[in-house]
Parts: structure tokens; sequence; C-alpha cells
């Protein structure tokens, strides 16, 4: 079978992300629209394209995923849509998804002829399947990112008075938004942040406000949820993403040949590491760039 990776060309750098080309067929991963081939979206953050994809009939995105975009850019994507963990077909290929819990509607695209396995974003990896190319992300890729998720101590912040939780609107909020809701504390929020709630089923009410990050001072400042130690605000390790440790194991748990990172830094460390396992591992840097 005949399987390309490559980057595509943008004035004197590259389109963000990577392409590849299946018997011919071409599949953008995460990336702006070309005039030709598929874009498949893994989920909604910014950082990785949907909405630059609005328009584009040839774009594909979970359901939830689309909704969440709707939500964020006010216009009604025009591409196709799945529900996650469904099989999909697109042109001959054979696509099974699955879902990553790295944000509603996040999912994975399982090439079921190729055996490639493409994850965006993750944040827990135990539906994946086992795969021979594993496509995936290393955004905490370095030994000293290391944390443990502290639920509890968001639940205990949200019984005292008036807490505050910042958030990011995107995703992160809407995880808060659930984990509050199914405890029974509710919660209210920012006019964005409701409006992409309502699109994934949450609906605000009263409770613990969730508010963007940088408006905490709006509100006498609050607790930031995030795995990042540079804002100023007091934090709860709250994250979307797997830590070095939880790529490690996602990578043995899928048994790839090859691991292509696509996104995120993946350090010396991480790829010494897998090479030593016998794991063939590629960066955005060793792909060939195309027109
Ligand atoms: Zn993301
Ligand atoms: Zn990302």
């Amino acid at each position: 079978m005949q399987i390309e990776f490559y980057r595509r060309k943008y004035g004197r750098g590259c389109r963000p992300h990577l392409s590849l080309c299946i018997e011919g067929q071409h599949y953008h991963v995460d990336t702006s629209p070309a005039d030709y081939g598929m874009n498949l979206i893994t989920h909604a953050h910014t950082d990785h394209y949907g909405q630059r994809n609005m328009d584009n009939s040839r774009a594909v995105a979970s359901r939830e995923s689309a909704a969440i975009l709707e939500a964020c850019t006010g216009k009604v994507f025009s591409g196709v849509t799945f529900e996650v963990g469904s099989r999909i077909r697109l042109s001959d290929t054979k696509i099974k998804t699955y879902p990553t819990y790295h944000m509603h509607g996040s999912a994975a695209f399982y090439f079921q002829d190729s055996d490639i396995l493409i994850t965006g974003d993750v944040k827990d990896y135990s539906k994946l399947p086992k795969c021979k190319i594993l496509v995936t992300e290393a955004t905490y890729g370095h030994p000293s990112h290391i944390f443990e998720e502290e639920v509890e101590k968001l639940l205990k912040v949200a019984s005292s008075n008036k807490a505050v939780f910042g958030a990011y609107p995107i995703g992160k909020a809407q995880r808060v938004a659930e984990i509050l809701s199914k405890d029974g504390f509710g919660f209210s929020a920012e006019e964005k942040i409701a409006r992409i709630c309502s699109a994934v089923g949450l609906k605000p009410s009263d409770g613990p406000l969730i508010a963007s990050p940088r408006n905490l001072p709006l509100y006498g400042g609050g607790y930031i949820l995030t795995a990042h130690k540079f804002y100023r605000w007091p934090r709860i390790t709250l994250s979307d993403h797997l830590d070095y440790r939880g790529i490690l194991e996602m990578i043995d748990h899928c048994e790839p040949e090859e691991v292509l990172f696509y996104h995120g830094k993946p350090s010396k460390r991480l790829l010494e590491h897998l090479k030593n396992e016998g794991i063939v591992c590629r960066t955005l840097n060793d792909l060939p760039v195309m027109k």
C-alpha cells in the first residue's frame, strides 16, 4: 500500500500539522483547507484549525466538534459530521473513530487498511486501538511534565461561597461544567462559555462561576484550572492532556512500530526513550514539504 506523510508549503514555511496520501487519496490533519483532499478535524481547539474549515465541504469533524465550532464562530459547519465511535467511509477508505476525552467531541481517526491511527490531542488513551503507525501529540513531552489531577480540590473549592474558576473557554470550561453538574453544584458561566456549554448539552444555572482566565481580575480573582505554572492565581491542576508518563503509557498501549509526533513538543529524552524500545520516531521536521 502506497502511504506518504508530507507537509504543505505555505509562504516561506509550512501549513500547520501534516497531510497524508494513501493510494492517491489526500487527508490533511488539523490544518487549513486545500483545494484537494479532505480535512480531518480531531477537535475544536483553535490551534487545530477547525474554524478555518467552517466553509470547507470536504472537512470532517464529529457532531460535537461541529456544534462547538458553530457556537464559537456563529457560522454553520458545512463539512461532513460523524458520531464519535462510529465508522466512516471517505472515498474508498474505511476509517473508525475513537474518543480521546481531550474535550467534548475530540476524536481519533483509525485508517483500517493501512493500520494508521491519528489521535489529535489525548487525555485518556484507554479506548484507542493498536496500530502500526501512531500519529499523535506530545504537549507534555518532557519528563519534567508529570502531574496529578486535582478534582477533589476543585470540588472542595466549589463548596465554598462564590467560587470563581478560570478555565480556557473551549474544552476546559465544559469539562469543569460537567464535573460541577454531576456533583450537584451546577455552574454559572460567562456568555461565551455558556454558549459553548449549551452546544454540548450543559445548561448553566446557579453555582460557581466559570470565567475566562484573563477575566479573573473582574471578579476579584479566583482559581485557575490548568497544569501550566505560569499564572499568578492559585492553581487547581486540571489538564486536558496526558502528562509525560501518560504519553509513554499510550504508546505502550497502542504498540506501534512507528510514532509520528505532529503536535506539541516531544523532547530528546522522549524520542531517545522510544528509540531504545525499538520504535521508529519522527516529528514534523522529518517530513517532506510539497506544494
Ligand atoms: Zn487541543
Ligand atoms: Zn493541541
